[in-house]
């Protein structure tokens, strides 16, 4: 309830109500106003500063939501790392073993100076840019790792004509290793009975056994003379050829492409020959090598060692 104020008047000896002039009231009424505004103020203040709105809450979580991801993402990148280096540690221990390929260059090139300021900007700069950093390093590595399985393809496709090609059998068929006579190197001549260098393998068989071409090619030479009497020259490529002499008839033809183990003549004496043998020849640019090297694709290790000690030994060859 309102006060109600009197005063007295000396005039009429009595009590009489005080009067409230029109400002009074104004300013009673402008000062609860200014009151009501403040306080409304600092209650609206205090709302928004403590308490979130719907909005800003479904912000917050959708921005919680958001970190996680990141943090999800951050880690998947990090596997994918791992996985990458295991790669890259098969790729030189193993691939790159297998065909004697040099070690890979793994530098990575660092990304340029501006690269991230497009991200400097957000809250959250420093996440994005070593989230981006980490992305971009994947993405050298994984160019880097391609270019060099392209490279080990190649060499694998080269590896595997190289294989296929190169004389790697022998020349007949020799189950049992009872038909090499006579090696590579100095041996006693059967005609001039001198020491003489003895440029092939001999191997002694029936006369009519087939020979076999001893790697894929194309026969460069199919003729009768030189002392070799009917013989055949096959050329391999990588600078291989083979020699095939003494043949009792020519089954090949100049030009004609040949598979490793295709028949190509028969065993015979033609020639500078004292009994029926294929004298068989390995011939690498110009230089004769030694044919027990290339024996290594029909062979187990035991038999390899034991046709080498029979090729080592020392005696007449058979021309
Ligand atoms: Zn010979």
């Amino acid at each position: 309830m309102a006060k109600i104020k009197y005063f007295y008047n000396p005039h009429k000896l009595d009590f009489e109500k005080v009067g409230t002039s029109i400002w009074t009231i104004v300013l009673r009424v402008f000062g609860f106003l200014s009151a009501s505004a403040v306080a409304g103020g600092i209650m609206v203040f205090a709302a928004y500063s403590f308490i979130d709105s719907p909005k800003e809450r479904v912000l917050k979580r959708e921005n919680e939501q958001y970190k996680l991801q990141i943090k999800y993402l951050n880690g998947r990148i990090s596997e994918l790392g791992v996985q990458l280096s295991d790669l890259q540690e098969r790729d030189a221990n193993i691939y790159r073993a297998i065909f004697e390929a040099e070690p890979i260059n793994m530098v990575v090139r660092k990304p340029g100076a501006n690269k991230y300021r497009s991200l400097e900007g957000f809250d959250n700069a420093e996440e994005l840019i070593a989230l981006n950093q980490k992305v971009d390093e994947l993405n050298e590595k994984v160019r880097i790792q391609s270019k060099s399985f392209d490279e080990l393809s190649q060499l694998a496709k080269n590896k595997t004509l190289f294989l296929a090609s190169i004389p790697a059998i022998q020349p007949i068929s020799n189950k049992d290793l009872t038909r090499v006579a006579s090696g590579f190197g100095y041996r006693i001549h059967p005609i001039f009975k001198t020491h003489k260098f003895h440029s092939g393998i001999d191997f002694t068989a029936p006369q009519g056994t087939p020979i076999y071409a001893t790697g894929n090619g194309t026969v460069s030479l199919a003729e009768n003379g030189n002392g070799y009497g009917n013989h055949v020259i096959v050329y391999h490529g990588f600078g291989y050829s083979s020699l095939y002499a003494h043949m009792s008839r020519i089954k090949a033809r100049p030009g004609q492409k040949v598979k490793r183990g295709e028949l190509i003549g028969y065993v015979g004496s033609t020639g500078t020959s004292t009994a029926p043998h294929v004298h068989y020849e390995v011939i690498k640019g110009k230089n004769k090598i030694n044919p027990i090297n290339y024996f290594f694709n029909d062979l187990t290790e035991e038999e390899y060692q034991a046709i080498r000690n029979i090729a080592a030994r020392e005696g007449q060859s058979f021309d």
